[in-house]
């Protein structure tokens, strides 16, 4: 047992059992041994690679895509950039720089990250110093300021958000905890009261023994930004390994070192992360008052904002690079690799033309 673990079986003797949730919370966000305290949890080094990190036309195109958004939209000035997760900030780095193209989009708008881990954040302000437009951190959601048009990205976020996991049983949908054991270890066990779910209809009937996942922090989030979205105009993507519409199944991972990892082993030295439920999200976002596209896969929407043809021009620009480029695109598109298992997932204002590559 690390330290987490034995500081999360103390507070189980005396508080109870912890729910997924919670038990996530700490190992991703401790202030002295959460995942994300570590600047290195991310990258080559870390414990996972992302697609930012992989090839910077990643970066680019989203950047493109905003700028394309903003200008369908009419331009309205100011607006507001903001990116949740920002990892290492490489991301928001390679969209301002593609952006440069569109001087008039730079011109007012104020750049918002919002990030939990001080150790992050300092390796984002880094990336960014030299950031051609007024740039600000934010640890909440509530600290933004929802007054302008908001264009959102979002890469690898929604999966490291809490989730909560029911099994279903005999007496209904019974909560998944985490508890001590006789021989002293984190253990799941489950709740012996059973929870009223809305599960919906669409989604069949469970069978004893099925698992359905929900993830109250994500849906909170999309509500408001599809809020904001709706009231003020924007344009959100998310981009994210996820269902393909419906909240069945257990999908909680932890990945150490670029392999998985048992998920109560060693808390903190390992990424937690769970597939995101997009059908869900879209009816948060309708309901709210937006528009939801997708989720589509990756690659697909990748083709669609030209990686093939940007892809082409760097290399032509950087011929020893040539290979690697190749290899960054497939990897990125290849439905082997992050082509289809990650997916894009848009929200925009109702009356809006639909957004570049759905
Ligand atoms: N988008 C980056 C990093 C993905 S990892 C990339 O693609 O490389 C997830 C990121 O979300 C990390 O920066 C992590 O610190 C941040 N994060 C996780 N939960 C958060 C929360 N509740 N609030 C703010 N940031 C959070």
């Amino acid at each position: 047992m690390n330290r987490l673990a034995r500081r999360m079986a103390r507070a189980i003797e005396m508080d109870g059992p912890l729910s997924i949730a919670s038990f996530t919370t700490m190992a991703l966000h401790d202030c002295e041994d959460g995942f994300y305290a570590s600047r290195e949890s991310i990258g080559a080094r870390g414990a996972f690679i992302t697609a930012p990190e992989i090839s910077q036309i990643f970066g680019e195109l989203l950047g493109l895509w905003c700028v394309q958004s903003w200008r369908d939209q009419g331009s309205p000035t100011p607006a507001r950039l903001v990116e949740l997760g920002p990892g290492r900030g490489t991301l928001m780095k390679d969209a301002l720089r593609a952006a440069h193209i569109a001087p008039d989009f730079l011109a007012g708008l104020e750049v918002v990250l919002m990030e939990a881990s001080p150790a992050l954040e300092a390796a984002q302000r880094e990336q960014l110093r030299d950031a051609p437009a007024t740039t600000r951190w934010v640890s909440q959601w509530d600290q933004i300021a929802g007054d302008w048009p908001l264009f959102l990205l979002a890469n690898e976020f929604l999966d490291a958000l809490p989730i909560r996991q029911f099994v279903m049983t005999e007496r209904g949908w019974c909560e998944r905890m985490v508890i001590v054991d006789a021989t002293g270890d984190l253990a799941f066990a489950l709740a012996p009261a059973p929870t009223p779910l809305d599960v919906r209809a669409e989604r069949g009937t469970a069978e004893p023994g099925a698992v359905y996942e929900i993830s109250p922090a994500s849906q909170g989030l999309v509500e408001e930004a599809s809020r904001a979205i709706a009231a003020y105009g924007g344009a959100a993507l998310f981009i994210d390994y996820g269902h393909e519409g419906c909240g069945y199944g257990d999908t909680l991972q932890a990945v150490s070192r670029h392999k998985q990892a048992g998920i109560l082993d060693t808390p903190g030295e390992s990424d937690l992360s769970a597939h995101v439920d997009f059908a869900a999200l879209g009816s948060v976002a309708s309901n709210a008052g937006a528009r939801a596209y997708g989720a589509i896969g990756q690659g697909e929407f990748l083709r669609a904002l030209g990686i093939d043809t940007r892809g082409t021009n760097l290399a032509e620009r950087n011929p020893g690079s040539a290979d690697g480029i190749a290899a960054a695109i497939d990897r990125l598109t290849s439905k082997r690799e992050m082509g289809a298992l990650f997916k894009a997932f848009a929200i925009l204002p109702g009356g809006a033309p639909p957004p570049p590559g759905f």
